[in-house]
C-alpha cells in the first residue's frame, strides 16, 4: 500500500520556492496499474522518484508498505527499495561494459543472493523473455526494444511487488512499445505486480486501470480507465 498525504516538493532559489509537487494526496493499492500523465515539467518524474524513495518530499507524509518513509534511515530505505521496487528507465540505464546476463544479475548481487540462486533466476528470466540467445551480448549490440526488455528483466529479477517506469517506451518504435505494454499488462494481471508508469502516450495509458493527471505539480484528475 502506498499513501501520499499532502506531499509537497519545492526547490528554493534565492529565497523563492519553486513548487514541483503541491498537495499531492492519493493512495495506490496492491495490483493497480497506474499511469501518471501531464505536460513536460508537471512534476511526473519527481512524483515517480518520490514513490521510489529516490527523492524526499519537502513536506507531507509518504507511507510505503506501512512505513513512514521520512522517518526511515537511509539503510532501511535502500533495503525497502531493493526488496519491493523495480525501476525501469526511458533510456534503459544498462551498464555498457556488462553483458545482458550480467546486467540482469546485478540487483541480485546487491541483495546478496547466493551464486546458484542467481544463476537460476537469471536463466529463468532470460528464458521467459526469449532472450537466451542474447545473454552474452553487450547492450550496444541490441535494438532499443531488446534493451528495454533487458531493463525490465533486470527490474523483475529481484521479484519486486512494484514496478516504477519512467516513460518506458519513450525511445521505442510503436510496435516495440506495444510489446512492452503487453508485457506490463501481463505482469500486472497474471502476477499481481503493481505498475506505476509515467507516460505521454494515450495508448500506453489504456493498458492501465487508472490515470493520474498532473498539472503544475497538482493532481488535477484521478481517472478510471474503462475497459
Ligand atoms: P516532468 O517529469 O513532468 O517533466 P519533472 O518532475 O522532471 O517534470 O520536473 C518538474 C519541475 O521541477 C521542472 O520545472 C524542473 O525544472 C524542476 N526540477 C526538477 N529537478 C530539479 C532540481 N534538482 N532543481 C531545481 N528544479 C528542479
Ligand atoms: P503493512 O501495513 O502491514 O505493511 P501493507 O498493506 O502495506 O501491510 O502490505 C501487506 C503486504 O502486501 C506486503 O507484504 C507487501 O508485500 C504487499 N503489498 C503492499 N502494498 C503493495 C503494492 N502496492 N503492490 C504490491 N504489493 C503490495
Amino acid at each position: 500500500m502506498i499513501t501520499l498525504s499532502n506531499i509537497e516538493k519545492y526547490y528554493s532559489n534565492k529565497g523563492i520556492k519553486n513548487y514541483v509537487l503541491r498537495h499531492v494526496t492519493t493512495q495506490i493499492h496492491p495490483g493497480e496499474f497506474v499511469s501518471i500523465m501531464g505536460p513536460s515539467g508537471a512534476g511526473k518524474s519527481t512524483l515517480l522518484n518520490v514513490l521510489g524513495m529516490l527523492e524526499q518530499p519537502t513536506y507531507g507524509k509518504y507511507e510505503f508498505m506501512g512505513e513512514d518513509v521520512s522517518l526511515l534511515k537511509e539503510s532501511k530505505r535502500i533495503e525497502l527499495y531493493r526488496h519491493h521496487i523495480g525501476f525501469v528507465f526511458q533510456a534503459y540505464h544498462l551498464i555498457d561494459e556488462m553483458t545482458v546476463a550480467e546486467n540482469i544479475e546485478a540487483p541480485l548481487l546487491y541483495k546478496k543472493v547466493g551464486g546458484a540462486e542467481r544463476k537460476s533466476r537469471v536463466a529463468d528470466i532470460l528464458d521467459r523473455f526469449n532472450i537466451v540467445a542474447k545473454k552474452d551480448l553487450f547492450p550496444n549490440q541490441l535494438s532499443g526494444g531488446q534493451q528495454q526488455l533487458v531493463g525490465i528483466a533486470r527490474a523483475l529479477v529481484a521479484q519486486p511487488s512494484i514496478i516504477l517506469a519512467d516513460e518506458p517506451t519513450g525511445n521505442l518504435q510503436s510496435t516495440q512499445a506495444l510489446q512492452i505494454m503487453d508485457l506490463f499488462k501481463k505482469l500486472n494481471q497474471e502476477e499481481g505486480i503493481t505498475i506505476i508508469q509515467v507516460t505521454h502516450s494515450e495508448v500506453n495509458a489504456t493498458y492501465g486501470s487508472r490515470i493520474l493527471h498532473l498539472l503544475d505539480g497538482v493532481i488535477k484528475e484521478d481517472e478510471a480507465v474503462l475497459t
